[in-house]
């Protein structure tokens, strides 16, 4: 560890910048959330600076740096262009012992400030000891989908609870766990969530009442978006590392899976070719009771939940069993297929709108309304249509669909296995039979198709 982490108390303390450019802005900015005194020395000041002087939230002199304007600052930064300037300041701030950072300068500094995720009074500060500063800003993108702003508000609850619990639990072991059962409690995970607002008040009168000690299950029915797991929600992925339980379905691709808790248990419910899928009330029983025994359970869905995925039978039984549970919407596959394969779902010479319908068969057979199916100007994209392509072709065509009319079927869309098979209604049959197109697959019938021609950019 060449530098030692610190959180350092500016309130009200003289901090030197050099500098009145952008650069020095940006930190100026930073320090003003922190509420130090802030004594600028530059040439000149940019805009936003001299806006800043106005509305005396900085101190400025405008001179030219000299080794006595140290004196009195806590800590100094340099964010000038001119490396003489900067040199001197950090010389001389490391002679009186004040620490000091030079601005892209790593060797001139005795302080970093690192990658700030700022839900105060929560702070995270990543550093890579100037050796990979896009390293650490790309950690701290992942690390702020983590943790959504409400941390903020908590944070400050609890602080305000503090003594309250203190009196109540006497040793550090009870108020360990008081906290951590506080920080699991259903109603606190709602607050983070967003999905309820709690007050103050009502916290603090959960504490009273100690209601915490009784962990109360959930269900998160997420969805899990198409394949590639960029495509996934950070509200997704906050639940999913939050998980006990994950029941999974076939849709759900590896890469997805991947990022589920790594300690949750993992449960198929999928369906695996030769066998039958669990029964989706099997299904709802389980849900119902892996919750019921406390544990956070996450359904896991292909796509969106609400999009020929049954979700919405599944919180129905919750609802019913009083069980509490939230919903996250995925990418459904038309919308990320759609993308992935660069044909657009409407466009203004080729459809003014889109059907999603369903292609699975009863008893081999398809009720779809074809008349409406066959019209023109419009796409439609067939779920599960696969094993009934020939008959949804013949169909169309038997309802005025014209034989050349554009077809597209992908296979595995949005992830690195994707294939797109295009042709027209008369043949595409033939060619997903050649190609040997395998579940899961998507039809996209209409003119939109062409344009993949010139937009296909993925692959
Ligand atoms: N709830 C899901 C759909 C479930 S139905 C959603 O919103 O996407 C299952 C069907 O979705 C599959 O038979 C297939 O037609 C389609 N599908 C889902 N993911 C797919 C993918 N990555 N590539 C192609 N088709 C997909």
């Amino acid at each position: 560890m060449k530098s030692f982490p610190i959180f350092i108390n500016l309130i009200h303390k003289p901090v030197l910048v050099v500098g009145g450019g952008d650069v020095a802005l940006r930190k100026i900015e930073m320090l003003l959330r922190a509420d130090a005194k802030i004594t600028v020395i530059a040439s000149k000041l940019c805009k936003q600076l001299q806006d800043y002087q106005k509305l005396k939230k900085i101190h400025v002199k405008i001179k030219t740096f000299e080794k006595n304007d140290l004196v009195r600052s806590v800590l100094i930064i340099a964010a000038t262009d001119n490396k003489k300037i900067n040199l001197l300041v950090s010389k001389t701030a490391q002679g009186l012992n004040i620490p000091v950072n030079v601005v892209d300068e790593p060797s001139l500094c005795t302080f970093t400030m690192g990658s700030i995720i700022d839900r105060s009074p929560l702070l995270i500060a990543i550093s890579s000891e100037g050796n990979a500063p896009v390293l650490a800003k790309f950690i701290r993108e992942k690390i702020e989908a983590l943790i959504p702003h409400s941390f903020s508000k908590l944070a400050s609850i609890m602080g305000s609870m503090r003594d309250t619990v203190k009196g109540r639990y006497e040793s550090s072991q009870s108020k360990r766990i008081f906290w951590e059962n506080f920080i699991d409690h259903p109603l606190v995970r709602q607050f983070l969530n967003q999905t309820k607002k709690l007050s103050d008040k009502q916290l603090m009168t959960l504490v009273k009442r100690n209601k915490l000690q009784k962990k109360q299950g959930e269900v998160f029915l997420v969805g899990g978006g198409p394949g590639d797991p960029d495509l996934l929600t950070f509200r997704a992925l906050h639940l999913m590392q939050r998980s006990d339980i994950c029941l999974y379905d076939k849709l759900i691709s590896k890469d997805v899976l991947n990022l589920v808790r790594r300690d949750a248990e993992l449960i198929y419910v999928g369906k695996e070719e030769d066998r039958h899928t669990v029964p989706q009330e099997k299904i709802n029983q389980l849900l119902i009771k892996l919750a019921k025994k406390g544990n956070r359970v996450l359904r896991l869905k292909g796509g969106d939940p609400f999009i020929f995925g049954r979700g919405g039978e599944e919180i129905e039984m919750l609802m019913e069993h009083k069980i509490p549970f939230q919903v996250v919407p995925g990418i459904t596959a038309a919308n990320g297929i759609s993308s992935y394969a660069g044909i657009p779902l409407t466009h203004r010479d080729y459809a003014q709108s889109c059907i999603f319908v369903t292609g699975h068969m009863k008893d081999e057979k398809l009720t779809l309304e074809w008349d409406s199916l066959a019209k023109p100007n419009q796409t439609v994209v067939i779920y599960m249509g696969l094993l009934a392509l020939s008959q949804i072709c013949e169909q169309l065509i038997k309802h005025g669909a014209p034989k050349s009319l554009p077809i597209a079927v992908v296979e595995q869309g949005t992830t690195s296995e994707q294939r797109v098979i295009t042709g027209r209604l008369l043949n595409i049959t033939q060619k997903v039979k050649q190609e040997k197109l395998k579940s899961p697959s998507l039809i996209i019938i209409g003119n939109v198709v062409k344009l993949r021609r010139k937009l296909n950019w993925f692959n």
